[in-house]
């Protein structure tokens, strides 16, 4: 399923628990106004269109009590199981997180009455609980998303006329396969409204990868989906093969962090830009392409200027908010293509695709004048509010292949330039000398 993630610091429950629970001092109430106002709506929404579900509905059977706890008793081998590993997931995500409860909430969608899916939601969110640590409001809209989701999915396919899953022909069983997507379809396009809705209108910059997540993170919940279809497919005709599904779960949960793994042993944690390894994997498969493609690419190696003075005048903490800033100009003024990471302390690298002399000085000065015009909000060592102004970059440019044909090698022209531009009274742009020179 599909949530919010918030990573803002939370006051511990242990040192105020009953201040927090009072609603006069709900987290929900600091966010924005209209953050609030669809949050509320889109609760009350979900909640008129679970009563109408239930009332619609006939008491639940004998056999669909049965299912609901070899799903839920699935579920939490499952949730009790990975605890530890989703906690470290959780700590690193961003503002979109998966987890893989599908894998058994999506087969009560197929199988169970509206109740239950709802109290198989509710009994294994309240599990999650523990080690969600978000503030409440986030956690309830998640919640009731989820069911509001499962809810209408469930709906639309017991309305699409679903018949029994034994003894079907090669046709009858083509079509119910579509009836589950179908239902699969609606199951995830619901949370990703509210979800990623509620996310835009959260996140101070929305983008598409903020609000709806990255590519991995959605082929993770389709898979998770996936793997829910089957376990409904076993609840039916083999329950007690859903015991394999556990270990299916389990094992999954650990590939998923092993993704997640990945993805940091080539990522800056304090910019959040490429590190070295990851800079050079992409940066190599760049200059490849363009190698056979017999074209041309720029590197430009950027150092902040006189660095050192910022940390010993306002403190390292500042220093790094300045990093920061920096790293979120070079996202800007950057595009897709281009391959932006961090060299080291405060000089980073940014790769050009098919952009030659002219191309790349034009960036250079479009990031050193924004660079140089930058007031960046942080706090001094004794703590107070300071806007630090004035900081200015040096930077070098490389050409592929006028001034070296590999990697290290333009690396190597890119910083003896940034040296120049020091020795030329820093705050400039130089181009590296051409090759053999
Ligand atoms: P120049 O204009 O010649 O480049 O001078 P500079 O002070 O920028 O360069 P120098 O290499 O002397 O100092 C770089 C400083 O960057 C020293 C180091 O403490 C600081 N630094 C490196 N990494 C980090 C970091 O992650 N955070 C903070 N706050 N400072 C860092
Ligand atoms: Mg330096
Ligand atoms: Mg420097």
């Amino acid at each position: 399923m599909r949530q919010e993630h918030d990573d803002r610091p939370q006051a511990t429950r242990a040192t105020r628990p009953v201040r927090r629970l009072h609603p006069a001092n709900w987290a929900l109430w600091r966010r924005p106004l209209p953050f609030i106002v669809v949050l509320i709506v889109a609760e009350l929404v979900a909640l008129a269109g679970f009563v109408v579900a239930v009332a619609g509905t006939g008491a639940p059977s004998a056999e669909d009590w049965l299912h609901l706890a070899i799903l839920l008793a699935g579920a939490t081998v499952h949730i009790q199981l990975t605890r530890r590993q989703e906690e470290r997931r959780r700590n690193r995500m961003q503002s979109v997180l998966i987890d893989l409860i599908a894998v058994w909430v999506f087969p009560a969608v197929l199988v169970l009455p509206p109740a239950l899916v709802i109290t198989l939601i509710v009994a294994v969110r309240a599990q999650r609980w523990f080690v969600a640590r978000r503030p409440a409001h986030n956690f309830v809209f998640s919640s009731v998303a989820h069911c509001f989701a499962a809810v209408l999915a469930g709906e639309l396919y017991h309305a699409l006329g679903p018949s029994g899953w034994d003894g079907l022909t090669l046709a009858g069983s083509v079509r119910e396969v579509a009836f589950v997507v179908v239902a699969a379809v609606v199951y995830e396009a619901v949370q990703l409204l509210y979800v990623g809705g509620i996310i835009a209108l959260a996140a101070p910059k929305p983008t598409v990868r903020r609000v709806f997540g990255s590519k991995a993170d959605n082929v993770l919940e389709a898979i998770t989906t996936g793997l829910g279809a089957i376990t409904a497919v076993l609840l039916v005709t083999l329950p007690p093969m859903v015991l394999v599904m556990a270990v299916v779960t389990v094992v999954f949960n650990r590939l998923a962090e092993l993704e997640q793994l990945q993805a940091d042993a080539t990522t800056d944690p304090k910019t959040g830009l490429r590190n070295m390894r990851g800079w050079s994997e992409s940066a190599e498969r760049a200059l490849g392409r363009v190698r056979r493609a017999d074209g041309t690419l720029s590197v430009l190696m950027i150092d902040l200027d006189h660095f050192k003075w910022v940390n010993d005048t306002y403190g390292h903490p500042a220093g790094d908010d300045v990093l920061t800033r920096v790293a979120d100009v070079l996202r800007e003024v950057t595009r897709p293509a281009d391959i932006v990471g961090r060299f080291g302390g405060e000089e980073f690298l940014l790769l050009l695709p098919d952009t030659a002399t002219d191309g790349a000085e034009h960036v250079a000065e479009r990031i050193r004048a924004t660079i140089a015009g930058l007031a960046i909000d942080t706090t001094d060592k004794r703590g107070s509010q300071v806007a630090i102004t004035g900081r200015t970059a040096s930077i070098g440019i490389a050409v592929y292949p006028d001034h070296a044909t590999t990697l290290d090698g333009l690396t190597q022209a890119a910083d003896a330039a940034v040296y120049e531009a020091k020795e030329g009274g820093r705050d400039q742009i130089r181009l590296s000398p051409p090759l053999g020179q």
